[in-house]
């Protein structure tokens, strides 16, 4: 088969779009055909050796296509199917307790094995979520990571709920567009914050009731303008080094900030007695459960969230998906397509 093989860590250049032998699904897998693989922020952090795997490497953390063949009686052949990424063992004190997402022997698509930038995969028939009529393969590409992760994030550990406002950092990137649609599902106001101008009017396209470009204005001012003075409930933060301070300014009394992630930079300082004074919380999140993920897919279904898709790649162009998206040329989900 074709794939975009990963062989040392690099620059973007060090996507190799190769032929390799076609993966053989072991007991209890399927083997599917790829028609779509989100392209993600940790994508670039395996490629680039931030976090590490066994290389050679095929990443590619979002993956919907069709079943070739199945090993098991309950997954049948030609199904259309999204993967959900992680497999939890099921047998350790986490997942023992329910908590499937903090599983110490996880297996992930994408990172612990071989993902969606080719054109077959093998992966765990329990991980197959059957794909609704009248959604694409595309659309069920784009949920995965960026849905899962923006759900985890405001409904599950912020709590998000009707009449609470929630800024949006990052409001252009996949899990931005995710979390903008999801806390507006959830009856939340929305301020979203974009790097440019030609981004504005998308973020209100997708939901946000106001949008700030931080090119032009100072974030914790127009929040504060928009809010009274008051400041969010829920801060949803991705940034890392260059924003962690205004978002904790942004931040009304008893309110959370959840971080997904850390585009800028990894270290943060901050003042630590307003924080305490105003009873706030700081709580880190990623990826959801599968549960979680099954809902993402009916309220998909339903027209309730629709993923954005900024731009389809050919496999062959994978390198060039990488920069676009460390660029931040991109507004929504970036996929690749065999
Ligand atoms: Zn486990």
């Amino acid at each position: 088969m074709k794939a975009v093989v990963l062989e040392r860590y690099g620059p973007p250049e060090a996507l190799e779009y190769s032929d390799i032998a076609d993966p053989v699904p072991a007991e209890g897998e399927l083997l599917v055909k790829v028609a779509a693989s989100g392209v993600n922020r940790v994508d670039v952090w395996i490629r680039t050796g931030k976090y590490q795997v066994k290389l050679p490497h095929i990443l590619g953390v979002d993956i919907a296509g069709e079943v070739i063949s199945s090993t098991v009686p309950q997954v049948k052949k030609g199904e259309r199917v999204v993967l959900f990424p992680d497999m939890p063992c099921g047998r350790c004190r986490y997942c023992l307790t329910g908590r499937f997402q903090l599983c110490k022997n996880s297996s992930r698509l994408g990172s612990s094995r071989w993902g969606g930038y080719a054109e077959l995969v093998t992966a765990p028939a329990q991980t197959a979520i059957p794909i609704p009529s009248g959604m694409s393969l595309e659309e069920a590409a784009a949920l995965p990571v960026n849905y899962s992760t923006a759900w985890r994030a405001l409904v599950t550990d912020a709590g998000v709920r009707p009449g609470m406002r929630v800024l949006v950092v990052g409001g252009s990137s996949g899990v931005g567009v995710a979390a903008t649609q999801i806390a507006r599902l959830a009856g939340a106001e929305v301020i979203s914050v974009v790097g440019s101008d030609w981004k504005e009017e998308k973020a209100y396209k997708a939901g946000a009731s106001f949008v700030v470009n931080r090119a032009k204005k100072d974030v914790v001012e127009e929040v504060s303008k928009l809010t009274s003075g008051d400041g969010v409930d829920i801060v949803l933060e991705m940034a890392g080094t260059a924003f962690w301070e205004k978002a904790l300014q942004c931040l009304a009394p008893g309110g959370v900030l959840v971080t997904v992630g850390a585009t800028t930079g990894d270290q943060v300082s901050f003042n630590v007695r307003p924080f305490y004074r105003k009873y706030q919380r700081v709580i880190g999140s990623g990826m959801g459960t599968q549960g979680e993920f099954f809902r993402i897919v009916e309220l998909a279904a339903q027209g309730k969230l629709r993923p954005i898709i900024d731009k389809v790649f050919s496999l062959k162009e994978a390198s060039e998906a990488h920069r676009r998206l460390e660029a931040g040329e991109h507004f929504g989900k970036i996929l690749l397509k065999p």
